[in-house]
């Protein structure tokens, strides 16, 4: 496979120039856009694999590049925000973005994120009939999940949450998302109804459910499926 393309949307220059070094050694190709309508234009000439956003540019909403980007590009999008950008954050992640780091933040993390994102997007592409990661097997045709070789039982909203999660595994999923996927679009406010079925589906399939490894709480945004 060829370099990755990335595509830095970002109005900071010493940001831009930590991301370019650091990516650059990583053996990723770049392309620079130092404000939103840039961004958008360049990734319509040259197409890239992985879009990093900065949610806050001087000249067009971070939100509103996601949204322009996701009439056609389905690449994964990893959002750069601050510290008190969490509303944001969340509606960037509703609106079509998959990740997201906080300033400041390590590239070390970011790089990993980045992987996670390409591989699981390359991977989307060829549909497979089970799923597996650790202990953890679903069959989806049977419906059938296993854990360390036993079945275990779940119910029909359990089973719809656990598979939701898998399709976006590595991805970030909002409370709001897995309400309105799992429950319908009438509950996105329910929060609680989450949080019990969340417990529940842990105690069913993580093999330690007080240290879960499968499903990752991603602190006041929602959850996880551990990427492999
Ligand atoms: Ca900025």
């Amino acid at each position: 496979m060829s370099q990755p393309l990335i595509l830095i949307i970002e109005d900071e220059p010493p940001i831009r120039k930590l991301l370019r070094a650091s990516l650059s050694d990583a053996d990723y190709r770049i392309n620079e856009a130092s404000s939103g309508a840039e961004g958008i234009k360049l990734a319509s000439v040259q197409p890239p694999d992985l879009v990093i956003l900065d949610l806050g540019l001087p000249d067009i909403d971070g939100q509103e590049v996601i949204r322009r980007l996701r009439e056609w590009l389905t690449s994964p999008i990893i959002i750069l925000s601050a510290r008190d950008q969490e509303q944001e954050k969340i509606d960037a992640l509703d609106g079509g973005a998959d990740d997201y780091v906080t300033k400041p933040f390590s590239v070390g993390e970011l790089q990993a994120r980045m992987r996670t994102a390409l591989r699981h997007h390359q991977r989307a592409s060829h549909e497979a009939a089970t799923f597996a990661l650790g202990e953890l097997k679903v069959d989806y045709e049977s419906r059938i999940v296993m854990l360390s070789g036993s079945p275990i039982h779940l119910t029909p909203l359990e089973y719809k949450l656990l598979i939701t999660l898998i399709k976006h595994q590595g991805k970030v999923l909002t409370h709001r998302f897995l309400l309105k996927e799992v429950w319908g679009p009438h509950h996105t406010q329910e929060n609680h109804y989450l949080r019990v079925f969340v417990a529940n589906l842990r105690r069913k399939v993580e093999p330690d459910a007080a240290r879960p490894r499968f499903i990752i709480t991603e602190q006041s945004v929602g959850y996880r499926f551990a990427g492999s």
